[in-house]
C-alpha cells in the first residue's frame, strides 16, 4: 500500500501548477491514486502531458492543461476547462516556481580583488530579478485568485503553497529566489487569515535540499563523492543526508487532509532533515 492510499480524496479536485516539473509531477501521480481527478497544469504541455498519461494508464484520473500562471487569461481559460472536466477545485498546489540565472551571483561573498569577469551583485539584471519574483510570487498569487473563488464556502478545501529553506534564512548567490520564496511564506499567512471566515485553509511545505535527476551530477561527482557545495550542504543538515521527493509526500497529504489537518491553518512545514533548526555549530 502506497502511502496516498490511506488518504482518501475520491472525486475532489486536485489542482496542481508546475506539475510538468520533477516534484509536482511526482505530487501528482500520489494524489491521482487518493481516487482525486488531478488537473497538471504546466506552460509546458508536452511535459505535464506526459505525465497525465502516465496517471491515466495507471486507471487514475488526470489531465494536463496548457498554462501560464502569469496570465490571468491563461488561468482563467484552464479553469473552464477543469471545471468542465471535473468539476470546480477542492484543492490548490502552487508548484510552479523557480530561480534564474540572470538572478544568481557567481560568488558567496564580494570581495576586493574580483575578476572583471566575475557576475558580482553589481551586475544582477534587472529583467532575472522580475521574472524571478514574478514566477514565485505573482505565480502562486494569480492562480490563488482564480481558483480560490471556487473553493469559497466549500468543504475541506484547501490550498498548499511551496516554500523553501531561502525563505528563513537567505541562502548565498540567489537574492532574488530567496526573498520571493520568504514572500510565499509572508502569502501563505495571509491567505491562511483571508480566508479562514470561509473555510478555505491555507499552509506551504518547505522543502530542504533534495536530490533529482537534474541536480544530481551538480551535488555528486563521477565517484558519487558529495561536490564542495553538496559537502557544505550536508554538514549543515543534522540528518546529515538529501532528501528524497517521496519524503515531501507525507506532509503535502497531511495537510491537504481534512480528517487531519482540520484545524491547521497558516503554517509553513519545513521538511528538511533539520537544515532550519540547525545554527551551524
Ligand atoms: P521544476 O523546474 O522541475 O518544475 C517547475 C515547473 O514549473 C516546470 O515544469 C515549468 O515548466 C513550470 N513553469 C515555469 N514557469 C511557468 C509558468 N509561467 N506557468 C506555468 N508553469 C510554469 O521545479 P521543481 O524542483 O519541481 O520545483 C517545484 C516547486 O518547488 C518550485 O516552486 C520550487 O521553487 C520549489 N522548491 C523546489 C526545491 C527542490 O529542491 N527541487 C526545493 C525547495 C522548493
Amino acid at each position: 500500500m502506497t502511502l496516498a492510499k490511506k488518504h482518501n480524496f475520491k472525486d475532489k479536485v486536485v489542482v496542481i501548477t508546475g506539475a510538468g516539473g520533477v516534484l509536482c509531477a511526482y505530487f501528482a501521480k500520489e494524489i491521482a491514486k487518493t481516487g482525486a481527478k488531478v488537473a497538471l497544469l504546466d506552460i509546458n504541455l508536452e511535459s505535464a502531458q506526459k505525465f497525465a498519461d502516465e496517471i491515466n494508464a495507471q486507471g487514475y484520473i488526470a489531465k494536463a492543461y496548457k498554462t501560464n500562471v502569469l496570465e490571468l487569461d491563461s488561468i482563467k481559460q484552464t479553469r473552464d476547462a477543469i471545471a468542465a472536466d471535473f468539476g470546480t477545485c477542492d484543492i490548490l498546489i502552487n508548484g510552479a516556481g523557480g530561480n534564474n540565472p540572470k538572478a544568481t551571483t557567481d560568488n558567496e561573498f564580494h570581495e576586493l580583488d574580483l575578476p572583471p569577469t566575475t557576475k558580482s551583485f553589481f551586475d544582477l539584471d534587472k529583467s532575472g530579478i522580475e521574472f524571478v519574483f514574478n514566477l514565485n510570487y505573482l505565480g502562486t498569487l494569480l492562480p490563488t485568485q482564480v481558483f480560490a473563488k471556487d473553493m469559497v464556502g466549500k468543504k475541506a478545501a484547501n490550498i498548499i503553497n511551496i516554500s523553501s529553506m531561502n525563505a528563513y534564512t537567505p541562502l548565498t548567490k540567489i537574492p532574488a529566489y530567496s526573498g520571493a520564496k520568504a514572500a510565499i511564506s509572508n502569502f501563505t499567512q495571509w491567505l491562511a487569515v483571508h480566508f479562514s471566515h470561509v473555510g478555505i485553509r491555507c499552509n506551504a511545505i518547505a522543502p530542504g535540499f533534495l536530490v533529482s535527476n537534474q541536480n544530481r551530477a551538480l551535488l555528486f561527482d563521477e565517484q558519487g563523492n558529495p561536490t564542495a557545495r553538496a559537502h557544505k550542504i550536508l554538514t549543515n543538515t543534522p540528518m546529515g543526508r538529501f532528501g528524497e521527493a517521496k519524503e515531501l509526500m507525507g506532509g503535502i497529504l497531511f495537510l491537504m487532509d481534512e480528517e487531519y489537518a482540520s484545524f491547521i491553518n497558516g503554517v509553513v512545514l519545513p521538511i528538511d532533515g533539520g537544515f532550519s533548526a540547525y545554527s551551524g555549530v
